[in-house]
């Protein structure tokens, strides 16, 4: 037997159902004993002092008092959840079914999911979230990386798309994708939002997604021609399908479209860098579904996610 998936300790605690995590995380104070043993594994550290000693606070929710310097902290400072007027449960929830539902959840259930009262809260709590999803110092793509490009219908006003693509009053949006292939599989992709399929615009995305000296196959569109510092493998589609090609970014596209159309019935034009930016992180920590719930509520935020292949060990 080969391949078994070897998580960390983090991953084996994480909760393993909805039964399991309803349970741990029941109460206010539960989430916040969560978030402290996080922010300080090693008991308190006053972030003003380096003091050990500290007072919870009567009158602020989850908020320390160093007993050296006076400095009041709170266990959700510099996380999403800081000064907000939701229950940090429901912070706890969202970010919970966010990571791990293979689909993730649109603003509309998740109102109905967690009987929130109304959907602009819904929605807020769903932008929040998915503005945590970029993690500003990501590593490049490297090694193998397969890039193309494709436009997906948007959706207008409430109208679902259902019009077939290309006909007249559905627009298209444009967008550059990337993914890195290792071992024959894919690890992890990018998708930007571009403003044509042009060299400039191709390029800008490109060099922004691959690190120097990646190895990138794309089709014959003379855009990604000439680019600097990248070793580039050009493939003449001609009578072979762009499927068989380039398979991992195509079946990245159509599984991005049938998300689209799936959980937000039809991506929207304004924001779509953000839910191209949720679809890559979903995709991204497939296989980490820990890391993406602390990276979602901003804890934890200097450990990066395991790579997948650390992950795997082969049994002997
Ligand atoms: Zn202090």
């Amino acid at each position: 037997m080969s391949g078994v998936i070897v998580v960390s300790g983090s991953e084996r605690r994480f909760p393993r159902s909805l039964i399991e995590f309803r349970d741990r995380f029941a109460t206010e104070s539960a989430c916040a004993q969560c978030l402290f043993e996080r922010r300080w594994p090693e008991g308190f550290v006053c972030p003003g002092c380096g003091g050990g000693r500290a007072w919870l606070l009567q009158t602020k929710a989850f908020t320390y008092e160093c007993a050296d310097c006076g400095r009041q902290t709170s266990v959700t400072a510099g996380t999403i959840m800081h000064a907000s007027k939701l229950p940090l449960t429901i912070w706890f929830w969202a970010a919970f079914l966010m990571a791990t539902r293979s689909n993730g959840i649109s603003a509309l259930q998740l109102q109905n999911q967690l009987g929130l009262g109304s959907y602009r809260t819904a929605w807020m709590l769903c932008a929040k979230l998915r503005r945590a999803m970029v993690n500003p110092e990501r590593e490049p793509l490297s090694g193998l990386v397969e890039a193309d490009e494709t436009m997906i219908p948007f959706r207008t006003k409430n109208d679902p798309v259902v019009v077939p693509a290309g006909r007249s009053g559905v627009g298209k949006m444009l967008v550059a994708g990337a993914v890195e292939i290792e071992g024959g599989k894919p690890r992890r992709a990018r998708l930007n939002v571009i403003e044509g399929f042009g060299k400039h615009e191709l390029h800008t995305f490109v060099l922004g997604a691959v690190a120097p000296q990646t190895q990138l196959v794309t089709d014959d569109w003379p855009s990604y021609q000439n680019l600097p510092g990248v070793r580039h493998n050009a493939i003449t589609l001609g009578p072979m399908a762009a499927h068989i090609a380039l398979p991992w970014i195509h079946r990245l596209f159509s599984n991005l479209k049938r998300w689209g159309l799936g959980v937000y019935h039809g991506l929207r034009k304004p924001n779509l860098q953000h839910y191209l930016d949720e679809f890559v992180f979903r995709f991204n920590r497939r296989r980490t579904r820990h890391a993406a719930f602390d990276t979602l509520l901003g804890i934890g935020t200097r450990t990066t996610p395991v790579p997948y292949r650390v992950l795997i060990r082969r049994a002997a």
